[in-house]
């Protein structure tokens, strides 16, 4: 038995219901069903997984996902769309539509609401870019219970959460991201599989939360502030963006030797640091201005 999936009817679905696609909301719909697949692979689901997907559109992916999950709530903003994907999914008693924004909705709740008999929760999207950066952090930071997190979205974007030390798509995303998840490539996806097609390639990107963090520190608030600073100057060495950004009230000769006592010499940039020698200039840190 063959059926047309929704990401083959996206051109009937908008005309059916008259959507002119929103640019300011990065409505790009995926017309690639072997893409799709490779997304919902990625989230290694089952029949007890709990799905939140972010941004649904049509419900290309929901569709999908809710052939392989137990539950699935899709998040959308868009108001126009919610009647569509209710009628759509009308038959589809596992998923829930909501009506709202990923960077103000609680997931807390919707998790409790939602997964109760779930035994792993993931979060899967294809995300505008614009919003990739926030809604992770979120995401990340408010430490959702999350097995891991599927995103489909801009190529650059991706490179820089996989990104390693040294190189130039490493930055404080990077950190960021790798301390709470292992990251991976799972595929690149070019522009033509879109409607409309959008002026940058994408790619899909795993994100398997680690069981505690990769590097442990005491003071997750001032390894982040260290983080951040020794990207705020990228050409800059350690030693002037340090001394500028966080230790201006300290002799400048005085934090080359906080970081040369530590290991790390100076003149680096800090785009080569590792996770392990930020948490190492934490807690050194910690310890010299106690
Ligand atoms: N999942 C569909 C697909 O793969 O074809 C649509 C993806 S489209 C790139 C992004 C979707 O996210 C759009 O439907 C857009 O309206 C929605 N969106 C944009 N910003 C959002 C936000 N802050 N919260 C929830 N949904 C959002």
């Amino acid at each position: 038995m063959s059926h047309r999936t929704i990401s083959q009817n996206t051109k009937q679905i908008l005309a059916k219901y008259k959507l002119g696609l929103k640019k300011s909301l990065g409505q790009n719909f995926l017309t690639d069903d072997r893409v799709l697949e490779r997304i919902v692979d990625a989230a290694d689901l089952d029949e007890h997984a709990g799905v939140i997907e972010i941004g649904p559109g049509i419900g290309a992916l929901t569709e999908r996902l809710s052939e392989r999950a137990k539950k699935v709530v899709a998040v959308e903003l868009d108001q126009r769309l919610i009647p569509v994907l209710r009628e759509i999914f009308e038959k589809q008693s596992n998923i829930e539509v909501i009506h709202g924004d990923a960077l103000k909705v609680d997931f807390h709740t919707i998790i409790s609401e939602n997964f109760g008999e779930c035994n792993s929760i993931h979060v899967v999207a294809n995300l505008p870019y614009y919003v990739t950066s926030p809604i992770l952090i979120r995401l990340l930071e408010e430490r959702l219970p999350l097995q891991n997190i599927v995103i489909m979205i801009q190529k650059e974007v991706a490179d820089r959460l996989v990104a390693k030390p040294g190189t130039k798509d490493y930055g404080s995303l990077s950190v960021l991201v790798q301390y709470y998840t292992e990251t991976s490539l799972v595929t690149k996806v070019p522009s033509h599989v879109f409607v409309p097609r959008p002026n940058v390639d994408s790619a899909v990107v795993k994100l398997s939360r680690r069981e505690a963090p990769a590097v442990n520190v005491s003071n997750e608030g001032l390894f982040f502030k260290i983080v951040r600073a020794s990207f705020a100057q990228r050409r800059k060495t350690l030693l002037n963006t340090l001394h500028s950004q966080l230790f201006s009230h300290l002799a400048k000769s005085d934090v080359a030797d906080f970081l040369t006592q530590v290991g790390i010499d100076p003149q680096r940039r800090g785009e080569t640091l590792h996770l392990a020698e930020f948490a190492v200039l934490t807690e050194a840190w910690e310890r010299f201005s106690q």
